[in-house]
């Protein structure tokens, strides 16, 4: 079985200015800036992306992305949009979560220096490119960083993340968070989601990965404060209960920070991120989780060099039209490279195809080869018209929550 990453086109060259602490998109380009912790999604089966931020070498402070450009890969070449009407202001260590109709996000840190994490929730209606403010009429999470969303059957999800005491972002001095919320995009309301077992719900942390499949939320990797994460937790949202599965994890010299994931079939696919095994550089390891079988399947060695670029920060994107995960931009440190004390970083702007159609084509039923994919939800292959038709009773709920937004 065989993993093949390529890369589509390499980056921009064009500079940032080194003045702003925000970014402006040269509407010239002909490829994005490079950024890291930007958002990227499919829509249409095209990839779209907006946001991020860039590292100041002068200052070293970063410079965010205003939120009123994004890009559309489109046929090979990146088309350059505006949003329309009022957008969220820049920031960084935000979240976002995406389904077929909505983008919602929340907080993060503003780009104004010492100013405290935000709590804002905006949405962005996907047919019309425009934003809009929540003024929420419940509760809302506490201000935060480093959180992680996804979305469950058009609800947004959020768990976890930090807040800087006092405005000093340092870990040490850093409160972190085990809450799970959602928010409900048709009623503008926040709510705290009834948990059970919590013993075994995983620790507070931030920089974590979280992803939904079907009616299941898995969180895992991040940083706690004083300890590293190791296993892999889930939540039924159906019974409410908290599962830790302990002989799941890829290994335990990896802490499994500032990954890219994103859902893929049944797979949950996490990619690089920074690890212990050269300090904090990042890395180029491929993970996949089966949620079926509840195992990680571990793609690839650890090259330094080679043909997987080493890159935390960076974006997935699982486009089911042409079972392709595009990977862009994210942040390639490599401290072998430099002297120990300079934090110089680097931001990259390429893309990437990641391609695990070997694992991806495989029939629902027998496992055979499969050509033929549900039209539904794009996700469910077959080998042939009888399997299909024999998997429907087990398959519909799952491509009711997956399904594809056909415009
Ligand atoms: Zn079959
Ligand atoms: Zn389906």
């Amino acid at each position: 079985m065989q993993v093949k990453v390529q890369r589509i086109h390499k980056e921009s060259t064009e500079a940032i200015s080194e003045r702003d602490r925000v970014v402006v998109t040269n509407p010239n380009s002909k490829y994005p800036q490079p950024r890291q912790q930007h958002a990227s999604f499919i829509y249409n089966g095209k990839l779209h992306i907006f946001g991020g931020q860039v590292l100041i070498e002068a200052t070293d402070a970063s410079a965010y992305f205003k939120f009123d450009h994004y890009w559309i890969y489109n046929e090979e070449n990146w088309v350059h949009r505006l949003f329309e009407g009022k957008c969220p202001p820049p920031r960084q260590n935000w979240a976002y979560a995406v389904n077929d109709k909505h983008l919602v996000i929340f907080g993060g840190e503003p780009s104004e220096e010492g100013e405290p994490e935000l709590n804002d929730t905006w949405v962005l209606e996907l047919s019309t490119m425009k934003w809009r403010e929540v003024k929420p009429t419940s509760a809302i999470p506490r201000p935060r960083s480093f959180h992680s969303m996804a979305m469950h059957q058009g609800k947004a999800i959020l768990f976890g993340g930090m807040f800087s005491i006092e405005g000093a972002r340092v870990f040490d001095n850093t409160d972190y968070f085990d809450d799970l919320w959602q928010f409900d995009i048709s009623t503008d309301t926040w709510s705290k989601i009834k948990e059970k077992n919590t013993q075994l719900k995983p620790l507070k942390r931030g920089d974590h990965t979280i992803e939904v499949y079907n009616d299941t939320l898995y969180v895992y990797g991040g940083h706690c404060q004083y300890t590293t994460p190791l296993f892999m937790h889930s939540f039924d949202f159906k019974t409410h209960n908290w599962c830790r599965h302990d002989n799941a994890m890829p290994s335990a010299q990896l802490s499994h920070v500032k990954v890219g994931s994103c859902v893929c079939g049944h797979f949950i696919v996490m990619y690089g991120g920074t690890g212990i095994i050269e300090d904090d550089s990042s890395i180029n390891l491929i993970f996949i989780f089966n949620c079926k079988t509840a195992k990680f399947i571990r793609l690839n060695e650890y090259k330094r060099i080679g043909e997987f670029p080493c890159r935390n920060y960076s974006s997935l994107s699982y486009n089911k039209v042409d079972q392709l995960i595009y990977m862009f931009g994210g942040e390639s440190i490599d401290y072998q490279k430099m002297d120990l004390y300079t934090s110089k970083r680097n931001e990259v702007g390429d893309l990437y195809c990641i391609d695990l159609r070997d694992f991806l084509n495989k029939c629902n039923v027998c496992g055979k080869v499969a050509e033929k994919r549900c039209s539904g939800c794009l996700d469910a292959a077959y080998c042939c018209r009888e399997h299909q038709v024999q998997d429907w009773t087990n398959h519909k709920i799952q491509c009711k929550n997956n399904k594809v937004n056909k415009t």
